[in-house]
């Protein structure tokens, strides 16, 4: 690896809720050449989720598969089962110049540095712990058990990531953080 890579590679990361996904829909949407990444999961589909768009949805046994077989860029076990960054596309689309962004936890973020130091690190906070649990709540996604866990570990996410990540976004106003991050890789806003 190495001379073959023009494009940017981005980590984004933050506690359940906080609004990484919207975050990266619209840089994907709204600015030029913006690859997100589509990780693996070994987690249960949720009926609001599309198989291949938000994850592929995969058996334990085919994640093992995965690798056993070297694909994966980096794994991790977060909140009792696996997810993973599958390496080939991501590899594809920064030879082709993309920015490619990668919305992974702690834990790969830091598998991922060690493979890739030049990676542009992005943490997304939240306002308040009340606004947090708020749009946890609203998304609506999961039930109260796996919600009160989620919310359990956004502190001590947030206390890693202050040693790991050298740029933090609060994500009060949606535009404004958006364009924090947009900034912070260098993006250029798509034409109307
Ligand atoms: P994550 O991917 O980090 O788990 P989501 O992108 O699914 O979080 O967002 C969780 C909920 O918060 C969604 O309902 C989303 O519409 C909402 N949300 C995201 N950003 C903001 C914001 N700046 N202000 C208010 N609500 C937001
Ligand atoms: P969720 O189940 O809410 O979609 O994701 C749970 C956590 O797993 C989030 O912190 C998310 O960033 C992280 N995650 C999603 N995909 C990957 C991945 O491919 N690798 C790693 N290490 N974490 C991931």
């Amino acid at each position: 690896m190495g001379d073959e890579k023009n494009g940017k590679l981005m980590i984004i990361s933050g506690p359940s809720g906080v609004g990484k996904s919207t975050i990266c829909k619209r840089l994907v949407d709204e600015y030029e050449n913006v690859s997100l990444s589509v990780s693996l999961t070994t987690r249960p589909k949720s009926e609001s989720e599309v198989n291949g768009q938000d994850y592929y949805f995969v058996t334990r046994e085919e994640f093992e598969k995965k690798i056993n077989a070297g694909e994966l860029l980096e794994y991790a076990e977060v909140f009792g089962n696996f997810y993973g960054t599958p390496k080939d596309k991501v590899e594809q689309d920064l030879s082709q110049g993309k920015t490619v962004i990668l919305e992974i936890d702690v834990q790969g973020a830091r598998k991922v540095k060690t493979r890739h130091p030049e990676v542009l690190m992005v943490f997304i906070l939240p306002p308040t712990q009340k606004e947090l649990a708020a749009r946890m709540n609203d998304r609506g996604r999961d039930d109260e058990q796996t919600s009160r866990i989620r919310l359990s570990q956004a502190d001590d996410e947030i206390a890693s990531a202050w040693r790991y990540y050298n740029n933090m976004v609060i994500n009060e106003d949606l535009d404004l953080a958006v364009g924090e991050v947009a900034n912070i890789a260098g993006l250029s806003k798509k034409e109307n």
